[in-house]
């Protein structure tokens, strides 16, 4: 047995190698790479994806799982034995369902589609790209066919991203926070509008870069296991436990940008850098689902980042850097200049209270794609009347509405929904830290992070992939996903913001 379980754990280690090499070509790709590399390097990271598929679906892995099955049970469920072997044969028998032509034939639309929406993109030309999806989109209904019995064809889509949820339960939490959201958007955005031109003036790149690193470096991300370069989207890669990169993106004439996205990244990447070391050749290494790891990015971001008390410590050191865009503006000013709540087109610029309302449009419109209950044909004018009815502005251009985002035309479908999941579930984590450490906010207006940060690894970062957002979710606040605490901040903080 014990042998079995050496030689599962030499294969995984081998598979989790590969996927190393992988992320580090990505990373370089979107960083580094001369623009006459693409081909070479899109060969390259196409063999890995092969050769990562091939060692993962070898019939061997399928005996050694049978062989391991007892040792799972009399571990128990805790134990990182089970744990490891429970997460490798999830791994396996998904895998093997789909045949290697589905995913090499699925690999070439997804770079095909991809390549054409960054032509149609610019050019507010959808129909150049319709066709495309109108494939990717058939080839997502032939996916979730390779798993007969779902409720939903979105939901073995969904399970690659957030494990274990299902459309019905999304719909469900979803329909729950439009009820609430809507009439407070509705009563912010009938105030007068918060005045953010101060962060529109010009500031100095490397000062917005040094100013951002410092805070996340007192956050508690480590520099000396991680690094910090530019893209131009933005985005974290865990290549190993102690070696987790960041990127971000400085506008001169926007001080939002690389401030909030610097600490966006950062919580992702002190998610992966405070994984248990033991893990990091085995399954159980890095964050567990889409809707976790971003409900790290945005505790940091929005929970700590755009908060009073984190600026009643940073601001005055932000002033003395940029004395004359934010020499006369005081404190109260600033801070609801970062909060500013309106309603807007683009879901990667939108605010907290509005930018769920982005994604609900999204996951009903992926529902009704794949049940043909909208045609890719019709998406367009569906977006654009949806935008319409919820935040009451038209989209001018497609550019500005259906092909916004990259992710359909990349072949990702059931990833949206972690997004709000994400805000969801980091109201509920920062409530069971507090509940357990009542200092926090105190500390919080101090500069110190320390008490979170180790409740965070403690409770969430150290397991891994261990458990599912809701196994942390139930072991952190004993009970399941809940828009409760989510929305009583909100409501809390955009009250006094806004006088409601
Ligand atoms: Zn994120």
């Amino acid at each position: 047995m014990e042998k079995s379980y050496q030689e599962l754990c030499k294969r995984t280690a081998e598979l989790i190698d590969l996927g190393t090499a992988g992320a580090v070509l990505g990373w370089d790709q979107q960083v580094y790479m001369p623009p006459g590399g693409a081909e070479a390097r899109g060969r390259a990271i196409a063999t890995i994806a092969k050769l990562m598929h091939e060692t993962l679906i070898d019939p061997r892995n399928g005996v050694l799982l049978e062989k391991l099955a007892p040792m799972e049970k009399t571990k128990g469920y805790d134990s990182d034995e089970a744990s490891i072997i429970r997460l490798a044969r999830r791994g396996y028998e998904k895998a093997v369902k789909v045949p290697p032509e589905f995913t090499s034939r699925m690999n070439v639309l997804q770079s095909e589609c991809f390549d054409i929406w960054l032509k149609a993109r610019p050019a507010n030309d959808y129909a150049l790209v319709q066709p495309t999806l109108d494939k990717l989109f058939g080839m997502c209904r032939e996916y979730a066919d390779f798993f007969p019995g779902y409720e939903h064809p979105l939901d073995p889509l969904m399970d690659n991203h957030d494990y274990g949820m299902k459309a019905s339960e999304i719909r469900r939490i979803f329909t729950g926070l439009r009820k609430e959201l809507v009439p407070l958007v509705e009563s912010i955005t009938a105030c007068e509008p918060a005045d953010d031109s101060f962060l529109r003036m010009n500031y100095d790149d490397a000062m917005q870069l040094d100013f951002g690193k410092r805070v996340v470096s007192d956050f508690g991300y480590d520099f000396n296991r991680g690094r910090q370069d530019m893209a131009a989207h933005p985005f974290t890669i865990g290549i190993s436990i102690n070696d987790v990169r960041i990127t971000t993106r400085v506008h001169p004439e926007y001080l939002g940008s690389a401030l909030f996205g610097t600490m966006h990244e950062a919580g992702h990447a002190m998610y992966e850098q405070g994984g248990d070391p033991k893990y990091d050749a085995t399954v159980l290494k890095g964050g567990t689902s889409i809707g976790v790891h971003e409900s790290q990015s945005r505790l940091w971001e929005n929970i700590i980042g755009r908060s009073k008390p984190f600026w009643e410590h940073y601001y005055p050191g932000l002033k003395k850097e940029f004395p004359k865009q934010l020499g006369k503006v005081p404190l109260d000013k600033f801070y609801k200049g970062i909060n500013k709540v309106q309603k807007s087109l683009i879901r990667v610029e939108a605010d907290e209270v509005t930018y769920n309302l982005h994604v609900m449009l999204r996951f009903d419109f992926e529902c009704d794609l794949l049940t043909e209950k909208l045609s890719v044909a019709e998406l367009p004018d569906a977006w654009n009347d949806r935008m319409e009815a919820d935040m009451g502005i038209r989209p001018p251009t497609d550019a500005d509405g259906v092909l916004q985002d990259i992710h359909w035309y990349n072949g990702i479908v059931g990833y949206f929904q972690g997004y709000a999941l994400g805000n969801i579930m980091s109201a509920q984590f920062y409530d069971a830290a507090v509940k357990k450490h009542p200092g926090i906010p105190a500390e919080i207006a101090e500069g110190k992070f320390s008490t979170l940060h180790s409740w965070l690894v403690e409770n969430i970062h150290r397991h891994g992939c261990k458990y599912t957002a809701n196994e942390l979710l139930e072991r952190t606040t004993g009970g399941g996903l809940d828009i409760g605490p989510y929305m009583k901040y909100l409501k809390t903080k955009y009250g006094e913001l806004y006088d409601l």
